[in-house]
């Protein structure tokens, strides 16, 4: 369906939203329909929007916030102009509730909660289904108490249907029967969530609301907002809906805790590049052709909502650490270094990361296991050994080291090669395949038995320091 087909968006120049809600943590399926609308505005010159949905007081805390903040910023998501706080703007939903009011679209409810709860069950126990049923929709508000609370309930339409064309969905419909009047402001004035949504949509000129399907049922009811709106406010005008499938884990059932990390900063901690998790966020639930990898630039050039997948996206640990060795091997050498040296401490020397860069981000598929191969770089003598590389260094071994130690103590040319070619001389005397040399000689160097290749190891450490290593393990 052309991402341009809406309900009225027309020509106007594209304003997108990513409205999250803090909640401790930047769950990965909203990160992308955050990435999505990102894109969208960016792909079609528009303006991509952020809002946070603060209105939550208990949860809406700063660090929750600045969780969010950090992620998006990590992500490389720039949002347009300055954040809307929901929380800040409880006066204008207030406003709009009121203005609806007035004009008869809406109406004050007096219904008490025991009412209320006596009407739902009488609704359970006839198998209806359970919604507010217009009680006070006709009635005078002198008829109730005086000083009674209300809430201000919005009038929606008895009969027909609304209809969606959603960029992503189709055209979806509901019946009228089934919106219900639901309330827009509660008895101590504050909004509610479904009012502030909209309102806060309209008053950011949003032409696309692109979200999570979880919110088509509101878009629903969203809607008969906007229309009765229309009359009253300029620049009511319906947006276009795009409601993205969800994230499943990778045996199909809904993405939950069970299948990993949810949150962007565990996948930050994991190690991953925020490159490949924009990657891999871009891929879930949109593709273009058989292309796997994209850099931000090509997102943004061929990014648009008709390539978005109608069914829901798979979560697969396994591709996102694959598509993250990439990044790490495709990633500058400097970068990586910084990254690293966070990981492994002051002892780490930025210099030497960069020089041994790209001999230790062949195999590395994210930045913890890329700071673990490159610990051993900066070990203190006598080095700690792991439990198999000490007894890899039995009495034959330590003797092997020492003759080693001579050889390597006459090289002068300390490169892959001649070092190579010496200890291949070696091995051969021996009698022994080379691998059984290395083992020993690993655990000296790295005071590990998995490492870079020997030689590359003998080489970054260097001459010196590669000889007291071995010294320190050898046999008399
Ligand atoms: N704050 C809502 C959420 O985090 C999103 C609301 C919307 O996109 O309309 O789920």
């Amino acid at each position: 369906m052309a991402s341009s087909s809406g309900n009225g968006s027309g020509q106007r120049p594209v304003v997108t939203r990513f409205a999250p809600s803090p909640t401790g943590f930047l769950h990965i399926g909203n990160a992308r329909t955050g990435l999505f609308s990102w894109l969208y505005a960016r792909h079609h010159g528009g303006k991509a929007l952020l809002r946070i949905e603060d209105t939550d007081k208990a949860r809406s805390t700063q660090e929750a916030i600045d969780v969010i903040l950090d992620g998006l910023d990590w992500l490389g998501l720039d949002f347009d102009g300055e954040t809307v706080y929901q929380s800040q703007r409880a006066d204008r939903h207030a406003e709009v509730a009121n203005k609806l009011l007035e004009a008869g679209h809406a109406y004050k409810c007096f219904a008490t909660q025991d009412e209320l709860a006596e009407m739902r069950e009488q609704q359970k126990a006839a198998k209806q289904p359970m919604r507010y049923d217009g009680r006070w929709r006709d009635r005078d508000p002198s008829e109730a108490p005086a000083g009674a609370p209300f809430v201000i309930r919005i009038k929606t339409p008895e009969g027909g249907e609304t209809v969606i064309e959603d960029a992503v969905q189709g055209r979806v419909k509901v019946d009228n029967r089934e919106i219900d009047d639901f309330i827009l402001l509660r008895a101590d004035g504050s909004p509610t969530y479904m009012l502030a949504v909209v309102v806060d949509d309209m008053d950011m000129g949003c032409t696309h609301i692109i979200r999570g399907d979880d919110h088509l049922n509101n878009a629903f009811r969203q809607i008969q907002v906007i229309r009765a709106m229309q009359g009253i406010e300029e620049g009511w005008e319906e947006p276009t809906y795009a409601h993205v499938p969800l994230i499943h884990g990778n045996d199909g059932a809904k993405l939950s805790k069970r299948h990993g990390a949810l949150g962007v900063r565990d996948y930050r901690e994991m190690g991953i590049l925020p490159e490949t998790l924009f990657n891999y966020l871009l891929r879930l639930g949109w593709g273009h052709g058989d292309q796997e990898e994209f850099t931000k630039e090509e997102a943004i050039a061929l990014f648009d909502i008709d390539a978005v997948n109608k069914g829901p996206s798979r979560f697969d640990m396994k591709k996102l650490l694959n598509m993250n060795g990439n990044y790490i091997r495709a990633a500058d050498d400097a970068r990586l270094a910084g990254l690293v040296a966070k990981l492994i401490g002051p002892e780490a020397d930025e210099k030497l990361l960069t020089e041994a860069m790209p001999v230790l981000k062949t195999r590395a598929r994210d930045l913890n296991e890329l700071a673990d191969g490159a610990a051993f770089l900066f070990k203190q003598r006598p080095l700690e050994m792991t439990e198999k590389a000490a007894e890899l260094l039995d009495d034959e071994a330590k003797g092997r080291l020492a003759a080693i130690s001579a050889r390597l103590h006459s090289e002068t040319d300390w490169t892959i090669e001649a070092l190579e070619a010496n200890l291949k001389a070696y091995a051969e005397e021996l009698g022994l395949g080379l691998g059984k040399l290395a083992q020993p000689l690993r655990a000296a160097l790295t005071g590990q038995t998995t490492s870079p290749g020997i030689f590359d190891v003998l080489v970054l450490l260097g001459r010196e320091e590669s000889l007291a290593r071995i010294d320190a393990q050898a046999g008399g």
